[in-house]
């Protein structure tokens, strides 16, 4: 884990190898956090990591439902903000497959080829009490909090519920996973549509710094770089499939663009194929 200051009083937390990131605003009268990680544990190590206790903070905000961004939040005794359709699909997810019984029978399937992840995984969800947003706001909300300015803007296209967070004077943008950096974006819970939209809206901010849902923090011009492989995935497979080629035709050419140099072939190609099953109306592929 790295830990970077894009601007003062912002204290990022940028995890390439443990999960999403995780933001830390500290403010004259609290600490604010945005995103909870996918473990209270997870969480309080990153704030004992910067000398902060889960007392010390009086707001944190989801970005959006999934629990790699929420699942910490059961740490905070403060409200915690989301727009109301985070809140509706994570309590939509309490009733399904997070109900304990689900995670723990899916996390053993898994575990019969990977056993190490499965190990970790058991780890992470012991003592596990999924806790919801207490406040949701619709749209958009303007807070602030010991003099820090706050803008939380819904956008979708990521999940449904996915919202950005922007701090007006210190012109930092705080991304969510409406964008990834250097690595290829998680699509299987978007609308490709109002994915392009979103990051056409959240370029008009003309943030200083970014601090993405994964991956460093960049400038703004990581925004059209996502921006090209989402609508050139987009067009190149409306074209494949106006020619009447299949998905596995699609997932075969070479010519689409590619997103990150890491060895990320499968995400690659999984992309391709959740882009060909929304444009034909069906479920996307599962990761
Ligand atoms: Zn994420
Ligand atoms: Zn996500």
């Amino acid at each position: 884990m790295n830990v970077v200051e894009p601007a003062p009083g912002v204290c990022a937390f940028i995890r390439p190898d443990e999960g999403a990131n995780a933001t830390l605003l500290r403010t004259e009268r609290s600490v604010v956090v945005v995103d909870t990680t996918s473990s209270a544990a997870d969480m309080r190590g990153l704030l004992s990591a910067v000398g902060v206790s889960p007392a010390d903070v009086g707001l944190a905000i989801n970005t959006h439902e999934h629990s790699d961004h929420t699942w910490g939040n059961q740490l905070f005794d403060c409200p915690i903000l989301a727009h109301r359709l985070c809140r509706e699909a994570m309590a939509a997810n309490l009733k399904d497959a997070w109900r304990l019984d689900r995670i723990r029978a899916s996390i053993a399937e898994r575990g019969q080829t990977d056993p190490r992840w499965a190990e970790e995984m058991r780890h992470k969800i012991a003592g596990l009490e999924i806790t919801l947003p207490s406040e949701v706001f619709d749209q958009e909300r303007d807070i602030d909090v010991g003099g820090l300015h706050i803008h939380v803007e819904h956008v979708g296209g990521h999940s449904p519920g996915s919202s950005v967070v922007w701090l007006p004077e210190q012109r930092v943008l705080l991304s969510g996973d409406l964008l990834f950096v250097g690595r290829y974006p998680f699509i299987g819970d978007a609308d490709i549509p109002a994915l392009i939209s979103a990051l056409r809206r959240i370029r008009a901010f003309e943030a200083q710094a970014i601090v993405p849902g994964h991956g460093p923090t960049s400038g703004d011009e990581a925004i059209q770089v996502m921006l090209d492989y989402i609508q050139g995935t987009w067009e190149r497979t409306i074209d494949h499939i106006a020619q009447g080629h299949t998905a596995d035709g699609a997932a075969a050419d070479e010519g689409y663009p590619r997103y990150a140099e890491a060895a990320a072939e499968r995400y690659h190609e999984n992309n391709i194929r959740i882009v060909y099953a929304q444009l034909m109306g069906g479920d996307a592929c599962p990761l």
